[in-house]
């Protein structure tokens, strides 16, 4: 493994910030981005993602054809520090970016190829993904959404839940039975499915930050022509399985591990506790090594996986050690933010009599969504001891 970047990755990563430097919306702070209202955030993440893609900075390590920069798995790197180091604003359509269009990118016909990717760049498409339903998280391949064809379309009845952007999504991608008598993961197939189209609910549900991001959507004779769907009919499975590991690969949270760590430290040092800063406390700076290290450690794993890629293989199950060890890591940051902050961690975002703005409170309240988003902790771990470790099945 060669920690050091060629000359080449030194001058994108120049780039890079002497454009982030200009280019940063005015109107954004990311100190008080998290307290303007859900619609007034989409809004920056928006015009964020336009002036990106102007630049030719969104969605990069696409291939050029398609739009992108065809960037190496390094600069895509260096291109989510970057990002983070400046805090940068969301882009309005991440899942279009990370996980629809390269899934249509391996799997979807030149006119699927053709008609959806370049507006998943610009965001002139928002995309959002229909897997889970009520009776179906973890074991996805059990849904019961059924698609039956009429002619030139299948027409699609039933219910998803947890849809993330589906309130804002102009198109979604849709996993739904095709075949009620099949083995549960050959009967499936993959569509992609107007938004728009008649027959289709979308009602929001409140998280516990107060947002409502993700949502229930209802499918009542809804007709998607048989066009959109992608790759082969009953073999949905293995288009969903794709559109998972560029899910796990792509995992955000990774790239904040340092940051918040950072964030954390300042804070024990600026907080007095029984007469001293918490800083000085032993038990606390414990707690900081050990979320350093642990933080290290993910970033090696993270580099572990790039070098997999870099050597050309598809992401493949080793995303779930970095998903699970993020998103595990990051609870314990964030109950030892609150553990230092006693009473204070009760303050609600923006409030302004507290050390730290509610900042903390509301990272606490959004912490549990990445052990779960994604697939859970357990299903990790079974991943990982099944497909990694090779372990024997109890
Ligand atoms: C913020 C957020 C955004 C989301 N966005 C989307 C989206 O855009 N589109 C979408 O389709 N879904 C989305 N989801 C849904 C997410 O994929 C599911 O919540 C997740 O897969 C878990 O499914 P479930 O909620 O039905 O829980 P269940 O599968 O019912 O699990 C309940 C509990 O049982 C455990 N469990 C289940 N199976 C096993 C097992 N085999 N071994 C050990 N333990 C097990 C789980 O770990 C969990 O603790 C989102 C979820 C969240 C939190």
């Amino acid at each position: 493994m060669d920690f050091d970047y060629t000359p080449q990755e030194e001058a994108f990563r120049k780039e890079l910030r002497t454009w982030l430097e200009t280019n940063l919306p005015k109107e954004y702070d990311p100190e008080t981005f998290e307290q303007l209202d859900q619609e007034e955030r989409f809004q920056i993440q928006l015009g964020w993602q336009k002036k990106l893609h102007a630049a030719r900075l969104v969605g990069i390590h696409w291939p050029k054809e398609y739009g992108g920069r065809g960037a190496t798995v390094i600069e895509q790197t260096i291109y989510q520090q970057e990002m983070a180091r400046v805090r940068a604003p969301g882009i309005a359509n991440p899942l279009g970016i990370s996980i629809v269009g390269p899934t249509l990118m391996h799997w979807g016909t030149e006119e699927q190829k053709k008609r959806h990717v370049p507006k998943i760049l610009s965001a002139e498409e928002i995309w959002c993904q229909g897997y889970s339903e009520p009776g179906s998280g973890s074991d996805f391949a059990s849904l019961q959404t059924r698609a039956v064809e009429d002619g030139d379309h299948f027409v699609i009845n039933g219910q998803k839940v947890w849809t993330s952007y589906a309130h804002k999504a102009h198109r979604c991608i849709l996993v739904v039975r095709t075949d009620p008598h099949a083995p549960k993961h050959k009967g499936l197939s993959y569509l992609l499915v107007d938004m728009k189209s008649p027959g289709i609910t979308v009602r929001p549900l409140v998280q516990i930050t107060g947002d409502a991001e993700f949502n229930e959507v209802f499918f009542e004779d809804v007709r998607v022509p048989k066009a959109n769907l992608v790759g082969e009919k009953h073999q949905g499975w293995q288009v969903a399985v794709t559109t998972l590991m560029f899910e796990r690969a792509n995992f955000g949270i990774v790239y904040q591990m340092e940051p918040a760590l950072r964030r954390l430290a300042a804070l024990a040092k600026q907080l007095e506790v029984n007469g001293h800063t918490a800083a000085e406390d032993s038990s606390v700076r414990q707690k900081l090594a050990q979320l350093y290290i642990e933080t290290q450690a993910i970033k090696l794993n993270g580099f572990r996986q790039l070098t997999r890629q870099l050597r050309g293989d598809p992401p493949g199950p080793e995303g779930s050690i970095g998903k699970l060890a993020a998103s595990e890591t990051n609870l314990r940051l964030v109950h030892l933010a609150m553990e230092m902050l006693g009473p204070y961690s009760q303050m609600a975002l923006g409030e302004k009599s507290g050390p730290d703005g509610g900042y903390w409170s509301r990272r606490a309240l959004a912490s549990r969504l990445y052990t779960i988003a994604g697939g859970t902790s357990e299903v990790m771990r079974n991943i990982i001891g099944d497909r990694v470790l090779a372990l024997p099945k109890g």
